[in-house]
């Protein structure tokens, strides 16, 4: 069966040049130079910052309310604008129009939405009742914008990864400066564009482009906490800059995440699934399906249905025509791939699509569907990010589970079931920040659930209440809760063995008296 690939002209696998202080930009469908940007030096960086700094200090005394209905004014004007975004994703990232709108333009859109709904809410000072041995005090908890946020950015979802950041970021009350990937600057740049035309406080939001030392630099900048998508390798450096500066930082790093297929699944649903969840944006996502443990009873119709519909897809220049994949953004992640799929099928595997990489002809490497897999291969643990699909027999249930969670990484996860009481508590069972029963990716865009992985998939959460707490910090105030106070509490000095003597009588009664309380 072979996979239809749109013929294109030839062009030459492209990189982003470094001309010393500049990054030329490139089309990786086409090889089409679309621009260039600089490429910021340290001190550079930390003047952006403090541009940004500045215009902070105006924006953390606005009233969340305030801030709220701005947003919606932000949100508006990039909605409006937001063909702009869609053109450039396609030209500048390689993947297709419906994508850009599906993946890149709709979770900030929905996230700008709820947080301007949600925020008065969340950011609201909070009473903490008073317990114990704090029965004589009135506690409250403020949130309180962080500073400036330092925001270092992928390739792969240009404009929503960044903009989830950005967002969250500002509702909080913050202060912005984006380190896009030096793959996708231009992308970022109109970011900023329609920011600063949307009538919010232009310097609020800055965006320095550049390599991985422009990243260090924006660590080392004086930003007041950064949050990092990216490989874990860079992660982990990331981490001990951070940890070196006492710097908060929130890590979204690299997915492997499992597809469970139970016997019972309806199996032209999971199939669907499956390949949607693959090889939407060339499998270039942190939540894409990395590996797939079909239970046996149902493996063959699975894999036979996966390798009909992947023979359906249409890949090639998404600015030249209707497409279903584009082009892939980065030409060493095409090694990547290709590497893993070639050894895969060293070791044994089978290639039922394509298995080869296209020599000469843009950035592309066709849906490929690898059967016979064995866990100890490394398609099977390593992360693929492109367009390959392992796919593995397995006994049952209880060996798809050790399987699935015998991974270092922890982002995502899928469960597909007839039984859903069966498929949840299977779901249950797997180790990952977020597990689906049924579906695939969409849970990115529900502004609502915390976002992030365990393992080596990062640290922290992004979105939700969790998410928008995150980018403040937490000022308790306390104070005494009835008008009289003591001249003196017994605590103070002069300390005496007497005293001491009787609280740890009291601290018994009082525990004890707790208990007791608690159970009714
Ligand atoms: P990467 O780690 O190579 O680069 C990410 C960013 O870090 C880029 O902007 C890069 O310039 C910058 N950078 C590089 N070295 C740096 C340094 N020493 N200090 C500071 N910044 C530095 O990742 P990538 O190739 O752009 O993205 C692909 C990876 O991102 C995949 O592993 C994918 O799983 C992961 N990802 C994770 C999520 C998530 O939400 N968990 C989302 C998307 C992508």
């Amino acid at each position: 069966m072979t996979t239809t690939v749109q013929e294109r002209p030839v062009a030459p696998r492209v990189t982003p040049t470094a001309v010393t202080d500049q990054i030329a930009v490139r089309g990786p469908a086409t090889g089409e130079e679309l621009g260039s940007v600089p490429v910021f030096t340290a001190d550079q960086v930390r003047d952006a910052i403090g541009v940004a700094r500045k215009a902070q200090a105006s924006w953390a005394k606005v009233a969340v309310t305030e801030r709220a209905r701005l947003v919606r004014k932000w949100r508006d004007h990039f909605l409006q604008r937001a063909e702009e975004i869609i053109d450039l994703l396609v030209r500048e990232n390689g993947k297709t129009r419906e994508e850009a709108i599906l993946a890149e333009v709709s979770p900030p859109v929905m996230l700008m939405t709820y947080y301007a709904a949600k925020a008065p809410k969340f950011l609201r000072p909070r009473k903490r009742s008073s317990w114990g041995l704090s029965i004589y005090k009135s506690s409250t908890i403020h949130h309180v914008p962080l500073g400036v946020v330092g925001v270092i950015s992928p390739w792969n979802y240009p404009c929503s990864i960044p903009m989830s950041d950005i967002v969250t970021a500002i509702v909080g009350g913050n202060g912005v400066a984006l380190k896009p990937s030096e793959w996708t600057p231009l992308v970022a740049l109109k970011l900023k564009e329609i920011f600063d035309d949307s009538g919010m406080p232009v310097d609020l939001f800055q965006v320095v482009t550049g390599y991985g030392p422009t990243g260090g630099a924006l660590i080392e900048g004086g930003v007041d906490k950064i949050t990092f998508t990216g490989s874990v390798a860079v992660g982990r450096r990331v981490a001990a800059a951070c940890a070196e500066r006492l710097l908060p930082c929130t890590l979204e790093l690299g997915g492997k995440a499992p597809a469970v297929v139970l016997e019972d699944a309806d199996v032209e649903r999971a199939a669907r699934a499956i390949v949607w969840g693959k090889f939407a944006n060339c499998g270039q996502t942190c939540v894409a399906v990395e590996r797939v443990y079909a239970v046996e009873a149902i493996h063959d119709r699975l894999l036979s249905r996966m390798t009909e519909l992947v023979s359906l897809l249409r890949q090639g220049d998404p600015a030249a025509g209707e497409v279903d994949m584009g082009a892939m953004t980065m030409p060493r992640q095409i090694d990547v791939v290709d590497d893993l799929v070639r050894d895969a099928v060293a070791r044994g595997a089978r290639a039922l699509t394509g298995g080869w990489r296209r020599e000469g002809i843009g950035q592309f490497y066709p849906p490929t569907i690898v059967a016979e897999c064995a866990q100890d291969m490394p398609i099977m643990h390593e992360e693929i990010f492109g367009p390959a699909l392992p796919v593995m027999k397995v006994k049952d249930e209880e060996e798809a589970v050790r399987l699935a969670n015998d991974s270092h990484l922890g982002l995502n996860a899928y469960v597909f079931g007839g039984n859903k009481a069966r498929a949840r508590r299977v779901a249950e069972r797997l180790r990952a920040g977020t597990v689906v029963v049924n579906d695939v990716l969409v849970t990115y865009a529900f502004p609502e659930l915390p976002f992030g992985g365990v393992k080596a998939s990062g640290i922290g959460r992004v979105h939700g209440e969790e998410g928008l707490l995150a980018m403040c910090e937490k000022r308790v105030v306390t104070s005494d809760r009835f008008p009289v106070s003591l001249k003196r509490e017994l605590w103070w000095h002069p300390y005496s063995r007497a005293f001491g003597d009787r609280m740890l009588g009291v601290l018994e009664r009082l525990a004890h008296g707790l208990d007791t309380l608690g159970r009714l």
